[in-house]
């Protein structure tokens, strides 16, 4: 199949949260099965030129592009996907992307993507390659369901061309002032937009995408059915609703090249499911990092790597973490940086039990690596996670997560039933201070049975959670898409 993937991230080009990584991945994974997919992204000034071998592409280079009442000059330039046979088109426009950053505030934030997504349709036009998929991610690239059928949509090239688009967070939706259409070139299709949200004012890129999309994919099977009600939807739950025949949720995958306790190259001890032995020396390790005493060696550790804001449920945390600490014997250590509040709390935590609580703030890839292997118990009490990786990674790790039942979290954890020995972690329903305590007390206090820890353990690490599986299911919808192509 021919897929055209854009994306506003894509790494290690560009990375500022989850959508860089599935961005990568979706494209190598893809190619590894041998598809014919090349990812469009704006050409940033934060790209380290140098070392990727980024050259120019003859065909399309001083392309002259029209939005509103602005012209703007575009130079496409390529590059490898490290590690994979696929191509990727970085979009060169100085004004629009040499800013410093990759996300902004400025007055022309939709612009700048806008142009991205056009770009994408205007290259495959110049290359002569007609995409079976047009793939786009998040509000950024929502609009190209619609360019693809107005401005582009007599181009013989794309008369095949199906669209789909996935919702990797649906708490930003791109919503600006309705004037903003004119901008796009889109004045003459202003009935393609919602008419109400025009007649209040504004226009929100991600709604607009679902309402024209194909098929639109979000990143775990919880998460889909979530945002179809108030709770989760954040706006967007009715229209959700609508689309529910075309909605579908594909849990994201891991890089096991990267996250193996066998294989990882930033812990000191591996380890694997036939010999455990390594991972207490780890734990050793991440005490001594720590410059917390090897006497709770023998004691739980309870770990936690996030950024520190509302949706990972750390107001849980800061009502439930210092009666656990007074009530059981056990060593904390937290890895994550963001709200103040939160920072503070940790740091206040740290100063009342500084010989158990170690909160390292900040970003650290590799202390990431030592804390999932060296720990027993990993929090991802979240208020909604629409997959999440560190659960993930978790399970391989041995480390026994306690989670919430939202989103991706209650598609990769299940519940450990002493009865039949099944599960592989603590899973609690209610986002409250209650619940959250006693799935922490259920693992704290089954930790001490040693053969029924080591069961769950096991359970955990024996799951699959690769892009090598989850893969097939894009390539499932996208076969699909095109059969209906072939029944127009
Ligand atoms: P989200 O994308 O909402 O932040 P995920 O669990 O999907 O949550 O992905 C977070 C990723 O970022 C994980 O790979 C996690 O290990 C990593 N991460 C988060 N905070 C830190 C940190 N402070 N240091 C290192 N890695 C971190």
């Amino acid at each position: 199949m021919r897929i055209c993937l854009v994306s506003a991230e894509i790494a290690p080009f560009a990375k500022m949260g989850g959508l860089g990584d599935v961005s990568a991945a979706l494209g190598k994974y893809l190619a590894k099965n041998g598809h014919d997919v090349r990812l469009v992204m704006p050409f940033y000034d934060t790209i380290d030129a140098p070392e990727l071998n980024i050259r120019p592409v003859a065909r399309a280079r001083r392309i002259l592009l029209k939005m509103g009442d602005k012209t703007y000059e575009l130079d496409f330039f390529k590059t490898q996907l490290p590690g994979a046979n696929a191509d990727v088109y970085l979009v060169g426009c100085p004004p629009l992307y040499e800013r410093g950053a990759v996300y902004t505030t400025d007055g022309d934030e939709h612009l700048r993507f806008a142009v991205l997504t056009r770009a994408a349709i205007e290259l495959c036009k110049r290359l002569n390659w007609a995409p079976d998929i047009f793939h786009a991610n998040d509000w950024h690239t929502a609009l190209l369901p619609i360019y693809i059928k107005t401005i582009y949509g007599y181009d013989k090239i794309f008369q095949k061309s199906k669209t789909v688009l996935t919702l990797h967070n649906i708490g930003y939706q791109g919503i600006f002032p309705a004037e903003t259409v004119n901008d796009l070139s889109l004045s003459a299709f202003y009935f393609w937009f919602d008419s109400q949200d025009l007649y209040r004012g504004k226009v929100n890129f991600l709604k607009n995408g679902i309402r024209h999309a194909h098929k639109i994919t979000t990143v775990s099977p919880t998460y889909a059915r979530e945002i179809q009600t108030e709770t989760y939807g954040a706006g967007l739950e009715k229209l959700l609703r609508q689309r529910a025949n075309d909605l579908l949720g594909i849990l994201n995958g891991v890089d096991y090249q990267e996250w193996n306790p066998e294989t990882d190259v930033f812990i000191p001890f591996h380890y694997s499911i036939k010999n455990l032995s390594g991972k207490k020396k780890n734990k050793e390790a991440l005490l001594k990092k720590a410059g917390l005493s090897t006497r709770w060696l023998q004691q739980p550790m309870v770990s936690m790597i996030s950024r520190l804001v509302e949706q990972k449920g750390i107001d849980l945390l800061m009502g439930a973490m210092e009666g656990l600490l007074r009530r059981f014997e056990f060593s904390l250590v937290v890895l994550g940086s963001g709200a103040i509040r939160y920072e503070q709390f940790f740091f206040s935590l740290q100063e009342r039990f500084p010989e158990r609580v170690k909160f390292f703030r900040g970003y650290d890839y590799a202390l990431s690596h030592l804390i999932e292997a060296g720990a027993d118990i990993f929090l991802m009490p979240s208020l909604y996670e629409p997959c999440g990786l560190n659960q993930i990674y978790s399970l391989k790790y041995g480390t026994v997560p306690v989670v919430r039942k939202t989103g991706g979290l209650a598609d990769t954890v299940t519940l450990y039933d002493w009865q039949k020995q099944t599960g592989d972690g603590f899973v609690f329903e209610h986002y409250n201070t209650e619940s959250f305590t006693w799935a922490v007390e259920y693992a704290l206090t089954t930790f001490e049975h040693k053969t029924a820890w080591r069961k769950i353990m096991i359970n955990g690490m024996k799951k699959d959670f690769s892009w090598e599986k989850q893969i097939k299911e894009y390539e499932k919808l996208y076969e699909n898409l095109m059969q209906a192509n072939d029944e127009d």
